[in-house]
């Protein structure tokens, strides 16, 4: 719901009721716990479409040193959380989002995006939130703090060393974003913001802020958050930046111009305030050479799908279409045949397959930019404005045809490669050979995004070594993963998405990365015990306590880390080995020929390393019935050592970490995972083998 002027107010879905010019609502920011609604300093937003005044925005009469304070004081509770207790909630927050897409998708129709642009908008950015809170709670422990390192000796007896620790900042992150993808633009970045414990203050694009704060005023319904953990600013910042200090930190997406005055602020400077900008982006498409009829035909498609999906105002869009010169004509015809094809106009028309730009601003300063790439290149389709748009009335909206240019001396050429009309605007290339593409590809100074589009048995190892310094993400499409692929223009939750140079030097998303670039490395160095406490991670030297009751007996909530076990011995022989091999069926010569394993490495036969892990498991498993409820897996296994015939294995069991699991089945019983840091030594107290093993075991009745 549309947070409005009461004075002014109109209905959520009743965009397509365009209120008098006097009458038009304002569209209030959200602060220190309150809708703020500013009374003068108003600019206008219009409908894409009508070109009518929809609402007017300002934040005039922010504190913005109390909305940084508010957060800093309110929204730090969530560093108190834990990271499945942040995931939890983001989850639940994207089930509410969902079930009130619909609101979303009636406000989208005022920016003039299609029912599929606005799609990647709203459910892929609620999508991002159910892919960051599902990332967390399967990567991360549940803990406040993530822990890098196992163990970094300092000393020589054991008793210093150091392991890497993140923590949340202790300030809040100011993310400003662009017009084009109001929502996902949002979630996308307070998502990891929000998982990694902090504050987050969220000042979208005046263009389609009213779509951004629909979410917001969502995600506050179902008050989940603490107080503070979101606000939103609609207008301007004002003296936002000045409020900030060191542990705060800018995010910035939108145009390289806007982005490098902000970055140059004097206070950001002065604090060493981390920014952090995604900017244009002049992405490019590659047809490898010898390309056949069914590579042409992917690479029309995907330039073609980036040209019209959402009127080409995408970061990621291809800008650069890069074709041997050969198929330069033969790629060109193709593409016109299709474009032919585009119905542009009113998405609300079931005719239409291309929407608007989102005003006429945005089409002003893409006609400017398509004239200037016409100083060196040839249009040859639209760029034209006796385009037919498919509109009641036309010439209101903020329609702007497919064009497609032709630049046919690249090398020449500085405008093309450096000049991103933000909007459905592509130029054709010629290149003759992989040199001579790789140096044209990086003259775009730094992209998000290349495709190259190949066919399926290409060697394209050097084309990739050229050519990925200069981008974020290389997409390589083939017959075989078009099947699946998800495109050149979908920037992916688990994959990195920014890129160096013109594109900002940013870097968003990548999965659990992304959540680190809100957290602070620290190296902490200590004993093995201080170190446990800190980590809640058992580490190889800390204090251990033994029990007549073996560990396997207790249920969760009993076990503390650091309860050891420390095993009987067992003397491996000759028919271990024997037996393994046939149980197992493995014969490799070093287990099994005496001969050929007196000259290996060796020198004499060794037992199974999978023999070690097995008889190590006989030695600490308590075979009875108890909390144990299932193996759940072993990770980190090295064999240090080889284990002869003869040889005596003995085995520490040391509990670990322990993490307690959200009961999701009420007729299975309560438990969590429990690590276990196995030690298998020989008799000489020489470390064989290592690993951790991962149980269930079942909670205490009264947990
Ligand atoms: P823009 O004009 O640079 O605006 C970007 C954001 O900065 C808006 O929220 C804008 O607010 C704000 N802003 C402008 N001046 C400011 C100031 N002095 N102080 C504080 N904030 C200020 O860009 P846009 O037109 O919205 O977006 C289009 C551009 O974004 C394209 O070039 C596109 O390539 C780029 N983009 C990049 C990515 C990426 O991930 N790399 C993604 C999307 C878009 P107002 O709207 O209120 O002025």
């Amino acid at each position: 719901m549309l947070d409005l002027d009461t004075t002014n107010s109109i209905e959520p879905s009743s965009t397509t009721h365009i209120p008098h010019r006097e009458n038009i609502p304002s569209l209030a920011s959200f602060v220190y716990g309150t809708w703020h609604h500013a009374t003068q300093d108003f600019r206008e937003v219009y409908h894409a479409i009508t070109g009518e005044p929809i609402y007017r925005v300002s934040s005039h009469g922010i504190d913005m040193a109390k909305a940084v304070n508010y957060a800093k004081q309110h929204g730090a509770e969530l560093a108190n959380w834990t990271f499945h207790q942040r995931a939890n909630a983001l989850k639940q927050i994207a089930q509410a989002l969902l079930e009130r897409k619909e609101e979303f998708y009636a406000l989208a129709t005022a920016t003039g995006a299609t029912r599929k642009d606005a799609w990647v908008d709203i459910e892929g950015g609620i999508q991002t939130l159910f892919a960051y809170s599902s990332l967390v709670r399967r990567e991360l422990n549940d803990e406040k703090i993530i822990t890098e390192d196992a163990w970094i000796p300092l000393s020589k007896h054991g008793s210093f060393g150091a392991k890497h620790i993140l923590s949340a900042k202790a300030g809040v992150a100011v993310h400003i974003n662009a017009f084009n993808f109001p929502i996902w633009g949002m979630l996308e970045k307070i998502a990891p913001t929000l998982l990694a414990g902090v504050p987050c203050i969220v000042k979208p694009a005046t263009d389609g802020a009213q779509l951004t704060q629909a979410v917001v005023h969502a995600i506050l319904d179902i008050q989940l958050l603490p107080q503070g953990a979101l606000q939103l600013i609609c207008g301007q910042t004002y003296d936002l930046f000045e409020q900030l200090s060191a542990q705060d930190c800018v995010t910035f997406t939108g145009s390289a111009d806007t982005g490098q005055k902000l970055r140059q602020h004097p206070h950001l400077n002065r604090h060493s305030i981390p920014f952090s900008m995604e900017a244009d982006s002049v992405n490019s498409a590659i047809l490898s050479p010898e390309a056949n009829e069914t590579t042409i035909e992917l690479f029309v498609r995907e330039v073609f799908r980036e040209i019209t999906s959402k009127a080409g105002q995408k970061c990621t869009a291809i800008r650069r279409a890069f074709v041997p010169e050969n198929l330069l004509d033969t790629v060109q015809s193709q593409l016109i045949n299709k474009l032919k094809k585009v119905v542009v106009g009113d998405p609300a028309r079931s005719d239409t397959t291309m929407g608007a730009l989102a005003s006429l601003k945005q089409k002003q300063d893409v006609t400017h930019k398509v004239q200037l790439l016409a100083q060196e290149a040839e249009i040859v389709f639209g760029g034209n404005p006796d385009f037919k748009f498919n509109a009641e009335f036309p010439e209101r909206g903020a329609f702007f045809p497919p064009t497609l240019l032709r630049c046919t001396t690249p090398d020449q050429a500085s405008i093309i490669h450096q000049t991103e009309a933000f909007g459905p605007v592509c130029t054709l290339m010629p290149y003759q050979s992989i040199e001579q593409l790789a140096h044209l590809v990086a003259r775009g100074e730094g992209s998000l995004v290349a495709s190259i589009v190949k066919n399926c048995d290409e060697n394209i190892e050097t084309l990739v070594q050229k050519i990925a310094p200069w981008h974020g993400r290389l997409h390589i499409l083939d017959e075989e993963s078009a099947k699946e692929s998800t495109g050149h223009g979908s920037p992916l939750p688990h994959l990195v998405h920014g890129g160096p140079g013109r594109a900002g030097g940013g870097e968003e998303l990548g999965g659990i990365r992304a959540v680190k670039h809100y957290m602070q490395r620290t190296a902490i160095q200590g004993s093995p015990n201080s170190l446990t406490q800190v980590t809640h991670a058992w580490t190889a030297g800390a204090s251990v306590r033994e029990d007549r009751v073996h560990p396997f007996k207790k249920d969760f909530d009993e076990l503390v880390i650091g309860e050891r076990l420390l095993t009987a011995r067992r003397t491996v022989t000759e028919s271990d080995l024997v037996n393994f091999a046939c149980l197992s069926g493995d014969h490799f010569y070093a287990h099994t020929d005496k001969i050929a394993a007196a000259n290996s490495f060796f020198g004499e036969r060794v037992a199974h390393g999978y023999f070690i892990v097995s008889a190590a498991a006989g030695l600490f498993v308590d075979a009875a019935e108890g909390p144990v409820i299932a193996n759940y897996g072993m990770d980190n296994l090295r064999f240090v050592e080889p284990v002869k015939i003869g040889d005596s294995i003995q085995v520490e069991l040391t509990c670990k970490q322990k993490t307690p699991k959200p009961q999701k089945d009420p007729t299975q019983p309560a438990h969590g995972v429990v690590v276990w840091d196995i030690k298998v030594k020989n008799q000489h107290q020489e470390l064989v083998a290592t690993y951790d093993i991962l149980t269930l075991v079942a909670r205490a009745a009264n947990h």
